[in-house]
């Protein structure tokens, strides 16, 4: 997406300059593509929460939100200083601009992801199975992997599922497991982990939960975040992390009745194709795992995101998420910040892991990729750190799938760790907290 120059400007008005200036702001804000940033304590006392404003996250006291120039007319209106962030992304965003790659550059589209699973099902046909598990509202195919030896016969063994992209813009969220697919696919003959991992259970993926958002988001508007639902007012899209069924709709907080609000929740349960595809999928197999990719933020979340109390297996989903980071640090050095969904700065209705986790019980993963905020690129990843950022998820997720097939069905615990964590055992000294009393986070890209 070409960008033009923006700049920054912090702008606190006397609302007695409201009206004469808000021509100006909305010409200053005409591209929909600005993020903001404004303090955190405006977020709380000048009813923030209940606007449907499309929030990213909070870093230094400051929460950063994609806007409208009717959003910027509102916080206008409110009284709210905010402070036209863009203008510093734009560096980062323009590392994604490839001419090689058409638009996307190194990321998928759609359709070139398509193209990609059947390339990796006609080449391992004793590996793997393509299976269209789905179609979006504009009848583009969802396609899951399923991995495992005989994948063609039923052979009830445990499961496990990865998720990406319910978000359009977080596009990195295709990429990962995507890669994971391949790593296994490429590696069953040489690697005696992913061969036990693959003869023993299923590995079900599936990159791209939501085609048609992410279309929209290569070709029309980079930060669009729903699918694309015609609603009723004449707006557009479901957000998909708020349209599962478990605590569906539970506040206004955690999800919104507002159609054309960046979290709006639909008009019921799974009234999505894309989140029926999931549930049909979850419910028709064995799943004793399931990790869902977003971005950005570097978090391990984990429920309940609904309302903000711990779930009866606080301790093992707490000890988990905390065994993920530690092996994802110890790649890199990046640190994923495990916690409790809903211990950021406020709660998460309708999403992907309460509903797995509420229906089965079995452990939930959100995994918000890098970067970690918007000064590291946001959205926008560099296209030679897909490869890296893969690298660094991969223990984790290898460890989280020998748990998984080793967990009973009711989902009881026999934790096992992988070799490399056995060998050396990554320190956390760098752990930043998510909590009501010291957050560093909110989590609306999940
Ligand atoms: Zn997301």
């Amino acid at each position: 997406m070409k960008r033009s120059p923006k700049r920054t400007a912090v702008i606190i008005l006397p609302v007695a300059l409201f009206l004469a200036l808000v021509p100006a702001l909305l010409e200053a804000a005409a591209d929909p593509a600005d993020i903001v940033s404004f303090d955190r304590r405006h977020f709380e006392s000048r009813g923030l929460v209940r606007d449907g404003l499309d929030l990213l996250y909070e870093k230094d006291g400051r929460v950063y939100a994609v806007v409208t120039p009717e959003d910027i007319a509102s916080l206008v209106s409110r009284g709210v200083a905010f402070t036209i962030e863009t203008a510093r992304l734009a560096p980062s965003a323009g590392r994604t601009a490839s001419a090689a790659g058409g638009l996307n550059g190194a990321f998928h589209s759609a359709y070139e992801l398509d193209t990609e699973l059947r390339l990796l099902a006609d080449a391992h046909p004793q590996l793997v199975r393509l299976q269209e598990i789905g179609t979006s509202l504009e009848g583009r195919p969802i396609q899951a992997l399923k991995i495992s030896d005989n994948p063609g016969l039923d052979e009830g063994e445990p499961a496990i599922l990865f998720l990406g992209c319910h978000h359009a813009r977080e596009w990195i969220s295709v990429e990962i497991p995507l890669l994971l697919a391949r790593h296994l696919l490429e590696n069953y003959a040489l690697d005696p982990e992913v061969r036990s991992l693959v003869d023993r259970g299923e590995i079900w993926i599936v990159p791209l939960v939501n085609p048609d958002g992410l279309e929209y988001s290569i070709h029309v508007y980079r930060y669009w975040r729903k699918n694309r639902r015609a609603n009723s007012d004449g707006t557009f899209g479901v957000d998909l992390n708020r349209n599962y069924g478990y605590q569906w709709g539970y506040d206004n907080v955690g999800s919104s009745p507002v159609p054309g609000s960046a979290v709006y929740r639909g008009t019921a349960p799974f009234s999505e194709p894309e989140t029926e595809a999931v549930r049909r999928l979850f419910l028709s197999r064995d799943f004793r795992a399931m990790v869902s990719f977003h971005s950005f933020s570097q978090l391990i979340l984990y429920p309940w995101g609904y309302v903000d109390l711990p779930t009866g297996k606080e301790a093992e989903l707490s000890t988990l998420a905390h065994t993920m980071s530690a092996l994802m640090a110890a790649v890199r050095g990046a640190v994923y910040v495990p916690g409790r969904a809903s211990a950021a700065l406020y709660t998460t209705n309708g999403d992907t892991a309460d509903w797995t986790f509420g229906v089965s019980g079995v452990p939930s993963f959100t995994v918000e990729l890098p970067p970690e905020d918007t000064a590291g690129g946001g959205f926008f990843n560099a296209e030679a750190e897909i490869e890296a950022i893969f690298r660094e998820n991969l223990p984790a997720m290898l460890y989280l799938t020998n748990y998984a097939f080793l967990s009973s069905p009711d989902g009881g615990i026999r934790p096992r760790l992988p070799g490399t964590l056995r060998r050396s055992p990554p320190r956390l000294p760098l752990i930043k907290r998510i909590d009501r009393d010291l957050p560093s986070a909110i989590t609306m890209n999940q």
